[in-house]
């Protein structure tokens, strides 16, 4: 798979034009398409606490400021913080009323702090007092900004509910005008109101304009506070000041002591899945337990498009041959052919059928998403074409992937022609890189090709649609093989 330290040699260009690794791409088993992060829709499933699990509903998490209640990091250093328990003496007793003291002899009480285990740091060293339970009931701050914060929330949202109000309109009036006179609540028998509600707005508008007209817009001012006259004079101690990082983590304090540190409840991790945005199938989807790192869905590229991988490869130096060795593999559990191609060699891409007025009008009602966000721009990458690999018309054929198959030591050694080596399936090939004159030297040597393999689609085929299963599909890959030599 990927290395953590060495770079993509090899990338594989996207149906949206993107050059990505293998490892970082899907493919659409409905479309027959590579994607990638950059043209698919990212979905948020849940929302969890990475330390302690908790699952939760986008609402709660919402009510929650996307923060764990019971888990904290580290205001110094980031880390999560660990709750400690310590045996702390009951009081000394006090006189009571009558002036007597009783001596009670009282058990050791348990009681619980903050403490990090990186960099030391603990709840107690800045003053909060230890909890009687290990749960939390940490105190909160509040925010000495609060009501303004709530204001400017209040006026933000008053403005996105009367465009989108406004976008509702458009929309009606584009269907209208088209000849079709549908609009939304003709076509789904809702009344104004019921979409509203369904959309999440309030029943009437005079609450937004109110919010809107009452709002009073921040003032600049002028006179700013008094520097402290010992700015100058006094030395500066950095281990009483926090880092830049430290008080940008607590946004509403932006504490300048380290003695103003204070937990900083845990943020929430959101599990996502991903949808193909040309036919709205997902692409990924993750298994609800937090717990899980395993997929429901998982059609990630690297299990259904070939594998290219360089050996090794000679210099490259302008006007000459040189050799490449690459290894290709097979990872679908059907026998896969493959041609290489030349990229200009490719077919013309079939364009995608437009969206049918239905599918738009569901899109529309579904007013938190905005149309636009269901096309990806697309763009043709860049292909150098200084260095391009000899492409052999022999065609290829690639076993199927068998697991058993990975202990075998032994490689078939193919001797004649382009195939080096076999092995279940994987092979290697022997291929030519032709370098043109004009190449600069020391500017990357970039080389492209482009694949042509079958591909079993294993989705059950609709009721009225011919079992059609093998497709041919292509890739284009570009391989990056070093320096050109001067
Ligand atoms: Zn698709
Ligand atoms: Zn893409
Ligand atoms: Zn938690
Ligand atoms: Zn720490």
């Amino acid at each position: 798979m990927a290395y953590l330290t060495q770079p993509d040699y090899v990338k594989y260009v996207c149906s949206c034009g993107q050059l990505k690794p293998i490892t970082n791409l899907y493919f659409c088993r409905h479309c027959l398409k590579i994607r990638c992060g950059f043209c698919i829709c990212h979905e948020v499933d849940s929302h969890y606490c990475a330390n302690c699990l908790e699952n939760m509903p986008s609402s709660e998490a919402r009510l929650k400021k996307n923060r764990c209640s019971s888990c904290f990091d580290c205001p110094s250093c980031f880390h999560t913080l660990s709750t400690r328990a310590t045996l702390a003496q009951p009081r000394q007793p006090v006189p009571d009323a009558a002036g007597d003291t009783k001596v009670e002899n009282k058990q050791p009480k348990k009681m619980y702090y903050l403490s990090c285990f990186n960099c030391r740091w603990t709840s107690r060293d800045v003053g909060i007092p230890d909890q009687p339970v290990a749960s939390g009931g940490w105190p909160e701050r509040t925010n000495p900004f609060t009501t303004r914060f709530n204001q400017l929330l209040d006026y933000y949202k008053a403005i996105a509910q009367q465009e989108k109000q406004e976008k509702l309109e458009r929309e009606r009036k584009k269907f209208a005008i088209r000849g079709k006179y549908i609009t939304l609540t003709d076509k789904t028998g809702l009344t104004g109101a019921m979409a509203r509600n369904i959309a999440g707005l309030p029943s009437s508008e005079s609450g937004s304009s109110a919010a809107i007209a009452n709002f009073t817009p921040s003032q600049a001012s002028a006179e700013v506070e008094e520097l402290p006259e010992d700015i100058f004079t006094k030395d500066v101690n950095l281990k009483l000041t926090t880092s830049m990082a430290q008080r940008l983590a607590s946004p509403a304090w932006q504490p300048t002591s380290v003695s103003r540190l204070h937990p900083l409840a845990k943020l929430l991790s959101v599990k996502r899945s991903q949808r193909c945005r040309a036919c709205d199938h997902n692409l990924t989807k993750p298994e609800y337990n937090p717990g899980s790192i395993k997929f429901k869905i998982e059609l990630l590229a690297y299990y259904h498009v070939p594998e290219v991988k360089i050996i090794s490869y000679e210099t490259v130096k302008p006007g000459t041959k040189s050799a490449l060795l690459l290894k290709l593999t097979n990872p679908t559990g059907h026998e896969m052919t493959l041609q290489l191609l030349r990229p200009e060699d490719l077919p013309p891409d079939d364009k995608e059928e437009p969206k049918s007025i239905e599918k738009s009008l569901e899109k529309s009602l579904n007013l938190d998403k905005e149309p636009s966000y269901y096309k990806a721009i697309e763009r043709r990458p860049v292909l150098s074409d200084a260095c391009r690999v000899a492409a052999p018309a022999a065609l290829l054929t690639l076993a199927q992937r068998d697991d058993a198959a990975e202990y075998d030591d032994d490689a078939h050694q193919d001797t004649g022609g382009i195939v080096l080596w076999r092995k279940s399936n994987k092979l290697a090939l022997r291929l030519e890189v032709e370098t043109s004159e004009t190449a600069s030297p020391g500017s990357p040597a970039s080389a492209t090709l482009a694949l042509q393999y079958s591909y079993r689609n294993t989705v059950p085929p609709a009721a009225n649609a011919q079992p059609h299963r093998v497709h041919t599909l292509y890739a284009v890959i570009t391989l990056q093989l070093g320096l050109v030599a001067g």
